[in-house]
């Protein structure tokens, strides 16, 4: 480990907040933790690369904030509370003012979740974060995508496609990831995609009430589908009531927006499946948290998740080139 690299590890561990349960944080071989008694540890891990999970330019606070994000949404959907996190940093250049933009963006959204940050890695090399998140669960009650039953309501958090839409803006020249925007449906768009919400609170109030769950990360078709081919069911989609932003179709129309929702990814909204019987318990959450659910179909028999409309083509973030 080189000098630049340490006063770098060094930036990074000024931030970290205690935690009762971080019996040993960083600065030895390895971190010690001490989960509640009854609880199961929730484990996933997550890399972002330059240029690949970002556009190259995107600030670095953006970038912390995301990498973070990313992994707060998986223990959203498994109705986590979110305990403790590694960061492994592969950085090109040892720029200290880099990392603690970095670090602003990453530990504004640590705080607020109360995860702390336990350890990690520091190299150097072609940019890129990778983040491995814990959370604890009561054993037995976490959400997962094996659960959903014939009959259900197939249910979404918040609006679909912003991110997408953001994206194609910008690949189109007509969005600057590097700044913000002047006209605030633009602006809008362009924190869906560098800033993304974890439904961390959602996920856990789901817990006793939805059957199965997913985070929206690769496009509601493809992730939907993930749920019917783990709980070997199939889902019926009505398109017309896909929810979709205002800033999503005031820049694409309503058709390319609803497509962008279906197919878009990068949204990290929670799909997840409900018996009907507790339609009146979700509305209820939706008013707690002031966030949107929408029931946008139902799990049937078979397989696959059909949208009524057209078959579904390809399915997922790469497929996604209507707009
Ligand atoms: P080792 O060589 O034993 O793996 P390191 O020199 O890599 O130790 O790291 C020293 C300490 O700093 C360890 O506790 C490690 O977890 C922590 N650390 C290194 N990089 C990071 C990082 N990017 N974020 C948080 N902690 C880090
Ligand atoms: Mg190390």
């Amino acid at each position: 480990m080189s000098l630049a690299e340490f006063s770098l590890i060094e930036r990074i561990a000024a931030r970290t907040r205690a935690r009762a349960d971080v019996v040993l944080g960083i600065g030895d071989d390895a971190a010690l933790l001490q989960p509640g008694a009854g609880e199961q540890l929730v484990v996933t891990a997550d890399t972002l690369n330059s240029g690949v999970h970002f556009p190259a330019e995107t600030p670095a606070y953006d970038i912390g904030w995301k990498t973070l994000a990313v992994n707060l949404s998986d223990l959203a959907s498994m109705g986590a509370r979110p305990s403790w996190c590694v960061l492994a940093l592969s950085l090109p250049a040892a720029d200290p003012a880099w990392v603690d933009a970095f670090a602003d963006g990453f530990f504004a959204l640590a705080d607020a979740h109360d995860i702390v940050l336990i350890g990690g890695d520091t190299t150097r090399g072609p940019l890129s974060l990778s983040v491995t998140a814990m959370g604890q669960v009561a054993a037995g009650s976490a959400l997962r995508r094996d659960g959903a039953q014939v009959g259900d309501d197939v249910w979404v958090s918040g609006t679909l496609g912003d991110a997408a839409v953001a994206l194609r803006a910008w690949q189109g020249g007509t969005l600057d990831v590097r700044t913000a925007a002047e006209d605030a449906q633009v602006e809008a768009l362009r924190l869906r995609l560098a800033r993304p919400t974890p439904r961390i609170e959602l996920g856990r109030a789901l817990q006793g009430v939805a059957h199965a769950a997913v985070d929206i990360s690769d496009g509601l078709l493809a992730d939907l589908g993930h749920i019917c081919e783990r709980s070997a069911v199939g889902a019926r989609l009505d398109p017309d009531r896909l929810p979709v932003s205002a800033a999503a179709r005031a820049r694409v129309g309503l058709a390319h927006a609803r497509e962008a929702a279906l197919r878009g990814g990068d949204d990290y909204e929670l799909c997840f499946t409900a018996a009907a019987a507790q339609r009146g318990a979700i509305e209820a959450v939706a008013q707690r948290l002031a966030l949107p659910l929408t029931r946008i179909g139902e799990v049937v028999k078979g397989q696959g998740v059909a949208t009524g409309s057209d078959t579904p083509g390809p399915q997922g973030y790469e497929h996604f080139t209507e707009l």
